[in-house]
């Protein structure tokens, strides 16, 4: 079942086309995380599944309702972090976390407690004493403690130590454990690809790929390194193998996901000693997008 499905979404904001033609479908149970440059239109996108901004065209449906029409029911049964929080000032980091868990749904003490330890937040404090990363924390221990079907986390490590942000893939691996949804936008690549059960990519406005991780690493090339008996010949003119260097025994080069498994036979010819192949990261992947969308051809 789909608890986020977007078709054709567009969005201006006065003459700037921030959003063209987004389609976006999140599964309910699935981690799925949504990266992009800057200014690409994620908040927008999380904006509008939020009710907070209105579209000027396209399909929007979160959790079977329209985000605009329907967000009171909505807000119930969804959390929001976004990736600069601004809290109440005079009010205590536990009063806020209370007062945003009880707008929501339902509420878990216990879960809040050991939330609040393990976010290593002193609650008592009053929120304009807290560091951006306080804040940060205020928000996601609030989110993590309701008892919601979807969770819409903008940046929401932003301003976290990587301690945090360990103890935040914890508590994301349980609320997937639990069944529960949740979109990720995120900048911090190696959290997304530790997370997320699929992605999307946009860039300017468009959804440029989405797929799960292994899907899209077939849109890029695996690293080889290989040490052969006698020196390989020859290999210059397979398609799909880029960046060669032969240097006696040892050979590198890059090699589109579809060439693998030729590449690989070929090489046994020449009595393969020793193989080292490094997978694409997600990074890999996002900047060798990047660049081709900027009319670099990527090596
Ligand atoms: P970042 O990673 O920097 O947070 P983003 O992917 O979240 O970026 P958005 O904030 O959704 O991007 O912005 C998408 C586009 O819409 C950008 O071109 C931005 O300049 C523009 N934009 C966003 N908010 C407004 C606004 N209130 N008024 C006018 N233009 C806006």
């Amino acid at each position: 079942m789909s608890v986020i499905q977007i078709q054709n979404l567009t969005k201006y904001y006065g003459k700037t086309l921030a959003l063209d033609s987004v389609d976006l479908e999140v599964e309910q149970g699935e981690v799925f995380g949504f990266i992009g440059p800057n200014g690409a239109g994620k908040t927008t996108t999380l904006r509008i599944l939020l009710g907070l901004l209105r579209k000027n065209a396209g399909k929007v449906s979160v959790l079977g309702g329209d985000p605009w029409r329907d967000a009171v029911a909505l807000h119930r049964r969804l959390a929001y972090v976004p990736g600069d929080v601004n809290l109440w000032p005079s009010l205590s980091g536990g009063e806020v976390i209370d007062l945003l868990a009880r707008l929501r749904g339902g509420f878990d003490q216990s879960r809040r407690d050991e939330l609040v330890k393990r976010f290593a937040l002193d609650p008592t404090r009053q929120c304009r004493t807290y560091s951006k990363g306080n804040r940060q924390k205020v928000a996601l221990i609030a989110a993590l403690a309701s008892d919601v079907e979807l969770f819409i986390l903008d940046e929401p490590t932003s301003g976290l130590d990587p301690l945090m942000e360990a103890t935040f893939r914890e508590c994301v691996a349980e609320i997937k454990r639990a069944g529960k949804t949740v979109l990720l936008s995120s900048h911090i690549l190696a959290e997304v690809e530790a997370l997320c059960d699929r992605i999307s990519i946009i860039k300017e406005g468009k959804i440029v790929e989405t797929g799960t991780l292994t899907e899209l690493r077939h849109l890029t090339r695996t690293s080889v390194s290989v040490k052969t008996r006698r020196q390989i010949t020859g290999l210059s003119t397979f398609q799909g193998v880029h960046n060669l260097t032969v240097d006696g025994a040892s050979t590198r080069f890059s090699v589109d996901a579809d060439a693998i498994n030729p590449v690989m036979q070929y090489l046994t010819k020449f009595d393969v000693m020793a193989l080292t192949s490094t997978l694409p990261t997600l990074e890999d992947l996002f900047l060798r997008h990047y660049e081709l969308q900027t009319g670099e051809s990527a090596q």
